[in-house]
């Protein structure tokens, strides 16, 4: 029965239909995080909102489990669905810049690449994470914090409008004078309340950028996370700044002789020339030993957005943990330097990303994003090429995030958690937020269709 179903349905669609067995299957269904490995029954790649209508459709007359994929980044998996429906963005990524406007029309299965290539031709960019393969869409949906979030905000601060499907098939706008309601829950509650199909973000003058890590050995860690502690709330918002924990990987570019050495980054971004980033990093850098390496330069803002591509390609095994962090205390820190030291490969990392400056500036209330009240967004990744090392990245993560996770501040940025971290965990992240999105969950979506994600569910 259901055959037939497919087999009519792939008469009108215009993207592509791959049925479990048919030719591109693997491809298809195979996600950035290769310790997740879920099988579809069947993936339909749009072409464009007509497409997203007839498979929603499709997908809740059938009774299929729908998992809506933009980029296939994320860290547990929640752009697939075993036996279900994968609703595919991937063919859809146009992107129309406005420069008068400074606006930019991105299509939901733009990876911020595609994003960054097409605004940086007209100087012009808006904030988001830094790998450049990311979907914008799920990057979005929960946030999205980056090197220009400090200045201009999260990537939701940024969201001007969203075209959606909704769970009944039906296409509506999501802007501050159409569903406005509707908008203030996708700016933070991820996928729960529909597919979208097309996001309209407001641009900033954002051409060239001083930027690259500086790394110093680890021996160095403790004073170098507390001169960053202290100088991070008073640098300048043009000035994206994390530091992290991790080792040197052993290939080119690095020098030999940094191999495997564990190390201490600060990772920067300044929207600005050579001589005010260097400016604003003095107060920082002047007080601190000098660096093993220092490759910050001068370069055009994709360059940066794409730096660690590389390093960071699909197909290996990730597992991390967050924590929302407001103060790091000298006990903290020492945590830290504990775990990261057990670190069981060369890839794993842990990162502090700052959220302060323009993210602060928007109230708890505005978007369903509430963590507004935090300094850092906290992400330990257990990262290794080989299947075989699974298990010890995963006990590493869990380890180290128990170990730190006292000085939270209670909730987590839902992009940064798996399926297993329990709804207790998401309504602390949404905090006050919580009753007003399961309310719009219920108006939007009352029977739950979309809940292959980090699930907010119906109020009853
Ligand atoms: C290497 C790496 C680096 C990262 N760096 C950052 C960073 O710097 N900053 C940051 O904020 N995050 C960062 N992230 C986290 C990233 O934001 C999440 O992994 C995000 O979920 C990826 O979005 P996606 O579209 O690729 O994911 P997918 O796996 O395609 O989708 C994830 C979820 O998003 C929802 N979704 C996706 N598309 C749509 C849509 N069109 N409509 C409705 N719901 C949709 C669905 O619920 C889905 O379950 C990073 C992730 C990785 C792997």
């Amino acid at each position: 029965m259901r055959e037939d179903a497919i087999a009519k349905f792939k008469q009108s669609h215009r993207g592509i239909v791959i049925q479990r067995g048919e030719p591109g299957y693997e491809e298809a269904r195979t996600l950035f995080n290769a310790m997740i490995d879920k099988r579809p029954l069947v993936i339909m790649q749009c072409a464009n909102a007509a497409d997203v209508m007839a498979a929603v459709n499709f997908g809740r007359d059938n009774g299929l489990s729908i998992a809506i994929r933009g980029g296939g980044h994320n860290g547990p998996g929640l752009g697939s669905v075993d036996d279900g429906l994968v609703i595919d963005l991937c063919r859809m990524r146009g992107v129309r810049v406005d420069p008068a406007a400074r606006t930019a029309r991105v299509e939901a299965g733009c990876t911020q690449g595609d994003v960054d290539h097409a605004t940086h031709a007209f100087g012009l960019a808006t904030p988001a994470g830094i790998i450049s393969t990311t979907g914008i869409a799920g990057l979005t949906l929960s946030g999205g914090h980056g090197y220009l979030s400090r200045k201009y905000g999260l990537s939701i601060d940024n969201l001007l409008e969203a075209d959606v499907v909704l769970a009944d098939g039906s296409f509506v706008t999501a802007s501050k004078d159409q569903n406005s309601d509707l908008l203030w829950a996708l700016r933070g509650g991820g996928g729960n309340f529909g597919v979208v199909t097309s996001f309209l973000f407001k641009l900033h003058p954002v051409s060239m950028v001083y930027a690259g890590p500086i790394a110093w050995p680890q021996e160095h860690a403790r004073v170098i996370m507390q001169a960053y502690r202290d100088f991070l709330p008073k640098a300048p918002e043009e000035l994206g700044a994390f530091v992290g924990l991790k080792k040197v990987v052993s290939s080119a570019p690095f020098p030999q002789e940094f191999w495997g050495a564990r190390i201490c980054l600060l990772m920067s971004c300044y929207d600005g020339s050579e001589e005010a980033g260097k400016k604003a990093l003095a107060p920082l850098l002047d007080k601190l030993p000098p660096p093993a390496l220092n490759w910050m330069g001068t370069m055009p803002y994709p360059a940066v957005q794409s730096m660690f591509d590389g390093l960071y390609a699909k197909g290996m095994q990730w597992y991390w943990r967050g924590d929302f962090v407001k103060t790091l205390p000298d006990e903290a820190i020492e945590a830290h330097l504990e775990q990261a030291a057990k670190t069981p490969s060369e890839l794993s990392l842990m990162h502090l990303y700052p959220i302060d400056g323009a993210v602060h500036r928007v109230g708890k209330g505005d978007t369903a994003w509430n963590c507004r009240d935090a300094t850092w967004s906290m992400v330990i990744a257990g990262i290794d090429p080989s299947a075989k090392n699974a298990k010890a990245v995963t006990q590493w993560t869990k380890d180290y995030w128990e170990a730190v996770h006292p000085f939270d501040l209670g909730g987590a940025y839902p992009n940064f958690m798996m399926d297993d971290e329990g709804e207790a965990r998401l309504r602390a992240t949404y905090g006050e937020n919580y009753p007003r999105l399961s309310a719009l969950k219920k108006k939007y979506d009352p029977a739950n269709l979309f809940r292959v994600n980090q699930n907010i569910k119906p109020s009853v």
